[in-house]
C-alpha cells in the first residue's frame, strides 16, 4: 500500500512554532491556548488575516517551518512505521501542502530528524486526492472533504485527531502515528 502522511498537524507542531514567534515578534496579539478552528487565523483577533500569512510564508517561514518541533513520538513511531512499510511492502509518502519557495524547509525538516520516506509530494490540500496513494493521515477537514468528494475509498482518510478537527466524521481516527499499521492490516 501507498501510504500517504501530512506533515504539519500530523508530525509537526507548526502552531506551537507560530505562536512563540508570534509571542516574541508580536507580544501585543493574543492567541488562545487551544486552536478551535481549522482556519487558526480566526482564533487571532489581533492580527489581520495579511498579517498572520506574513508571518508564516516570508517573515518567519524559517522558524515556523524548518525550526518547528515533531510532535513527541511522532519521529520514533515514523521511524518503526518505515521498518514496519519495508518489512510488509508498502511504501511510506509525505504528501505536504507547502509553498514552492518555502519546500526546501521541509525537505531539510525531514533530513534534520532523519526521516526517510519512499518519496515526498507536495499537492495543496484539496488536491491531495488525486495522488497515487491508497491511504491518507491528515489532520485538515478540507483535505477531508475533498477526499471524500472525490474518491471511492472514502475511509481510506485516516483523520489526525486534533481540536480543530473533532467534527469531522470518518470511520478512522487516529492520535498515534503508530495506529496506521492496524487500519492496514485490518484493510
Ligand atoms: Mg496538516
Amino acid at each position: 500500500m501507498r501510504i500517504g502522511i501530512d506533515v504539519d498537524g500530523v508530525i509537526r507542531d507548526f502552531i506551537t512554532a507560530f505562536k512563540s514567534v508570534v509571542g516574541q515578534e508580536y507580544p501585543n496579539a493574543k492567541i488562545p491556548e487551544s486552536i478551535s478552528t481549522w482556519k487558526f487565523e480566526d482564533d487571532i483577533t489581533d492580527l489581520s488575516r495579511e498579517e498572520i500569512k506574513e508571518i508564516y510564508k516570508e517573515k518567519f517561514c524559517k522558524q515556523c517551518f524548518q525550526e518547528a518541533l515533531p510532535f513527541s513520538e511522532a519521529v520514533p513511531a515514523f521511524w518503526t512505521l518505515e521498518k514496519w512499510a519495508e518489512r510488509e511492502g508498502h511504501e511510506l509518502i509525505i504528501v505536504t501542502s507547502q509553498i514552492p519557495r518555502n519546500r526546501h524547509y521541509t525537505l531539510s525538516w525531514l533530513g534534520k530528524y532523519n526521516l526517510n520516506p519512499k518519496q515526498v509530494i507536495f499537492a495543496k490540500g484539496k488536491y491531495k486526492w488525486i495522488e497515487d496513494i491508497d491511504y491518507l493521515i491528515d489532520d485538515s477537514p478540507v483535505n477531508h472533504k475533498y477526499w471524500v468528494e472525490n474518491r471511492e475509498d472514502k475511509d481510506n482518510f485516516i483523520v489526525f485527531d486534533r481540536s480543530y478537527n473533532k467534527d469531522i466524521e470518518s470511520k478512522h481516527r487516529i492520535n498515534h502515528l503508530l495506529q496506521i499499521k492496524e487500519i492496514v492490516e485490518r484493510g
